[in-house]
């Protein structure tokens, strides 16, 4: 039996623009939607599984990895590095599932590289004041740290001209039907409607 093959996704965003949720509610609300599990070697957050949210690695097994071409890309971001396994993305997409890489800004440029189909969406939050006060609500950080994550955030922000599609993140559930809408959008090509519609189309023309 064949498959369809899936559509590769990149979502990036800086950090307070609320992806990380959008991401959780698109992939509970659709079917044939799966998100790659990075490899990192930063150290895990209170709450965060291994294999669920990262494959937390160190940075020699790390390299290594990197030395067999094992990652469809890799960065390092804020000191850690991060990457893709490339074997994952190539058994999800060839199930027929589409797939979400959610990577940053030079990953991203990797990917578009290696894979020119895949599409690119840049979550955006509504306003300077938003994404300060996103980035504040941990409670007890000094105003210098706050000027940091600011900073980071901006610069990630820069990129936004390099992807696809722009997803302003104001109201979440607006947020979450534009992402809704461009998957479906992309659900309707002919290319993925004649793999589903094959005995429909030989009928309808013969
Ligand atoms: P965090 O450590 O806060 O989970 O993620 C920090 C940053 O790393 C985010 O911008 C996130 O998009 C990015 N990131 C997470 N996984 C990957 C990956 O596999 N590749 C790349 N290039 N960036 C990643």
């Amino acid at each position: 039996m064949t498959h369809a093959t899936g559509t590769l996704y990149i979502i990036s965003a800086p950090s307070g623009a609320g992806k990380t949720s959008l991401v959780k509610a698109l992939l509970e609300q659709t079917d044939n939607l799966r998100v790659s599990v990075s490899h990192t070697t930063r150290a895990m957050r209170p709450g965060e599984i291994d294999g669920v949210n990262y494959h937390f690695t160190s940075r020699e097994a790390f390299v290594s990895r990197v030395a067999d071409a094992d990652f469809l890309e890799h960065a390092e971001v804020f000191g850690n590095l991060y990457g893709t396994s490339q074997s994952t993305v190539e058994r999800t997409l060839a199930q027929g599932n589409d797939l979400i890489l959610e990577i940053d800004w030079q990953g991203a440029q990797q990917v578009r590289r290696a894979m020119p189909d895949a599409r690119s969406i840049f979550i955006l939050p509504p306003s300077r004041a938003t994404l300060r006060e996103r980035l504040t609500t941990r409670g007890q950080d000094e105003e210098s740290v706050i000027d940091g994550r600011m900073a980071l955030a901006v610069d990630e922000i820069s990129h936004y001209v390099e992807y696809d599609y722009l997803v302003i993140n104001d109201d979440f559930n607006t947020a979450l039907d534009d992402l809704k809408s461009i998957l479906r959008s992309a659900r309707l090509n002919v290319s993925r409607q004649v793999e589903r519609y094959q005995a429909l189309l030989t009928a309808l023309v013969s």
